[in-house]
């Protein structure tokens, strides 16, 4: 699997022996159970090829009976991976919000999107101190944040596309984490998914004026670029980034993703790509050590 990485450093670990996924070398280190999916169903690494179309969503113009069943099995079955299963995840209906939400016992088991309680309608992050519990977001461009705290043993995990990154969705969780769980952000480590990269993530005006507005000039001219073609790109990377340090997390405690899912479309699906074909899982278990 012929991943274009932006950069030299080691922030993924890929791994192809089942269902392919990437892993965050910075939470395996922790024996934190994690995941980022790829389209790939299968692959085998001595021939450099595998089947395509891992289904893990339900989209619009799909049958839900005929649909459904297949994306819990292929859930599932990344769940088993990580020494979980489906029917200990809790997901969001990832509606762009910067709303983060605590799991309850009550809210595990297989769910579809569409199908949340009104108690749990737009919310695009989860936190939990429930041992062995599985958090899953979905994600074609916008990056999930893994974050992990091992003396509070708690985790979230957030959909951070540009309207909760401008909500400062990654902060809003660790908020929870320390008022519900007592965690410390001292002790947090974070870590920035695979997502849309700089160079591909052209934006209008307007999104430059709303950061300018609730994040002030001086920080929107940080996360900004401006390109030869006039249009002003986002770099979502570093203001996740910004984020998690003015929420108190250590720099050192911060992997940051160099994989762009639009750059590597043959192997993630992107939705600037291929407009919503299918998303990418990112899944985290609370769980830490061997
Ligand atoms: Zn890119």
């Amino acid at each position: 699997m012929k991943i274009q990485y932006s950069d030299q450093k080691k922030v993924f670990n890929l791994h192809t022996e089942q269902i392919p996924y990437l892993s965050v070398d910075l939470l395996d280190r922790l024996g934190v159970p994690n995941l980022y999916s790829t389209r790939f169903r299968t692959f085998d690494a001595q021939r450099g090829e595998g089947e395509e179309g891992l289904r893990v969503v339900v989209m619009n113009h799909e049958d839900l009976a005929e649909a459904a069943p297949v994306v819990f099995e292929n859930r599932d079955k990344l769940a088993h991976q990580l020494g979980s299963s489906i029917e200990h995840e809790s997901i969001t209906d990832q509606t762009h919000t910067n709303r983060v939400y605590v799991v309850t016992p009550e809210d595990l088991g297989p769910i579809l999107r569409t199908e949340k309680p009104a108690h749990r309608r737009d919310i695009d992050g989860l936190v939990t101190d429930l041992p062995d519990v599985l958090l899953t977001a979905f994600g074609g461009d916008c990056p999930p944040v893994y974050i992990a705290d091992p003396v509070r043993k708690t985790i979230g995990l957030v959909h951070a596309g540009w309207k909760g990154t401008l909500g400062k969705i990654p902060a809003e969780a660790i908020r929870r984490m320390s008022e519900r769980f007592g965690s410390d952000p001292q002790d947090i480590y974070a870590a920035i998914g695979p997502g849309i990269c700089v160079d591909c993530y052209e934006m209008g005006d307007e999104v430059y004026d709303q950061f300018s507005d609730q994040w002030g000039r001086s920080a929107a001219d940080r996360i900004f670029r401006r390109y030869p073609s006039g249009k002003y790109h986002l770099d979502l990377r570093e203001a996740n980034r910004m984020t998690l340090l003015e929420a108190g997390v250590r720099a050192d405690r911060i992997a940051v993703s160099n994989v762009c899912t639009m750059c590597n479309a043959d192997i993630f699906y992107s939705y600037r790509a291929h407009r919503m074909q299918n998303e990418q899982t990112a899944m985290i278990v609370n769980r830490f050590g061997e």
